[in-house]
């Protein structure tokens, strides 16, 4: 069993810049948890802590029943691959994977079956004998991951691995570290800022901001019901739209209590409507500002009717850009910018938000 556990965890810098401010959070044995965030939110951070490239200011991190605070990372049984890969350029692929076995005092024919055998998962068995300018940058992550693969680790970490890659390569890659990792069933933790690649890898989503947790759940749980508006304008794309609650909007929505200051609406759940909302739905009048087709979709922006109002980002109302409302609608066809027309949601597609942003109230 291969649980990583982190119980209250800070890590505060040289200089007293806290950096993480107390993070609790399990992952289960064979399960993929991606820590996802904005820059400097202390992903990184967090993940060099379970590896033990950095030291833990205060807090326990156990990985397979073990507190490891005081654990060499040598010793921790984990394995990372980092987004530059970090290969020996003078050494064959081959090599690249065996060093780290051979500095252990592996026996030789032990070592080559690891490396064989992790030539096999990766399909880089006609490479073992290149070195790694002789490859792509798909390939050279492969072996990145093949170096990781081959100390059988109980715990592979993860850091923005792809984000050196072009974006087509970063879809394909993520697709066979999500089957590999399966394969395997070996725990994981992966860290990016990128939220699609979090949605599509995650068992166990974190959303991270400022050193603290905001959200933990699983991806289509944390896109349902974000905890708080921070989340709400993270996961998804384009975010959710983020009202304040003001008197009109009010009027429309008599059972919300008197505590929700914030609307929030995912622009897939208005639909360009008829004049009215359903029963306990949300109608907005907006004039059209701007159109944008992306193929099998297409994002109308607009500003609402008889308001100044900026939308309300990450919790800070009024420090949003663009457009005030953005719609999102399958297909092509979309009403002329400057049309006024009225954009309807259901019930079950509308969220409710302290004033502050921080509190999920329905
Ligand atoms: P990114 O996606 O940009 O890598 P991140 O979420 O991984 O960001 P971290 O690298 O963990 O963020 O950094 C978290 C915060 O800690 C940042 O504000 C950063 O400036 C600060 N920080 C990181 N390393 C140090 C250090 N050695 N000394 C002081 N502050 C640091």
């Amino acid at each position: 069993m291969a649980d990583v556990v982190l119980r209250n965890v800070r890590k505060t810098y040289p200089g007293g810049f806290e950096a993480i401010k107390g993070v609790d959070f399990a992952v289960g044995d064979g399960q993929f948890c991606v820590l996802v965030g904005p820059s400097g939110c202390g992903k990184s951070t967090l993940l060099r802590m379970v590896a033990g490239l950095e030291t833990i200011t205060a807090g326990e991190i156990e990985i397979g029943g073990r507190v490891v605070n005081d654990v060499e990372p040598a010793d921790r049984d984990i394995a990372m691959v980092f987004q530059n890969y970090a290969l020996y350029p003078h050494m064959t692929v081959y090599n690249n994977m065996a060093y780290g076995l051979r500095n252990r005092g592996m026996a030789k024919a032990e070592i080559d079956a690891r490396v064989q055998e992790a030539a096999r998962i990766l399909e880089l068995g006609p490479m073992l004998i290149r070195k790694p300018r002789q490859l792509s940058g798909g390939q050279r992550q492969r072996v990145a991951m093949g170096r990781a693969i081959v100390r059988h680790p109980k715990v592979f970490l993860f850091d923005e691995p792809l984000s050196n890659l072009d974006a087509k390569l970063r879809v394909a890659m993520r697709v066979e570290i999500r089957k590999l990792q399966r394969r395997l069933a070996t725990t994981a933790i992966y860290v990016t800022h990128d939220q699609l690649e979090a949605m599509t890898l995650a068992d166990v989503l974190v959303v991270m901001n400022g050193g603290q947790v905001e959200q933990i759940g699983s991806p289509l749980d944390v896109y349902a019901k974000p905890a708080t508006t921070f989340v709400a304008s993270f996961i998804g794309a384009p975010p959710m739209n983020l009202l304040t609650l003001a008197h009109d909007l009010r009027s429309q929505l008599s059972g919300a209590p008197p505590e929700a200051g914030i609307l929030g609406v995912r622009p897939e759940d208005l639909v360009i409507g008829p004049g009215t909302a359903a029963q306990g739905g949300l109608a907005l009048d907006i004039t059209v500002e701007a159109i944008e087709r992306v193929g099998p979709e297409t994002f109308v922006y607009g500003v609402r009717a008889g308001h100044e109002a900026r939308p309300v980002v990450a919790g800070k109302p009024g420090e949003g850009a663009g457009g005030d409302v953005i719609v999102r609608i399958p297909g092509q066809a979309a009403p002329p910018v400057g049309e006024r027309i009225t954009v309807v949601a259901p019930p079950h597609g509308l969220h409710l938000f302290s004033a502050d942003g921080r509190r999920r109230i329905a």
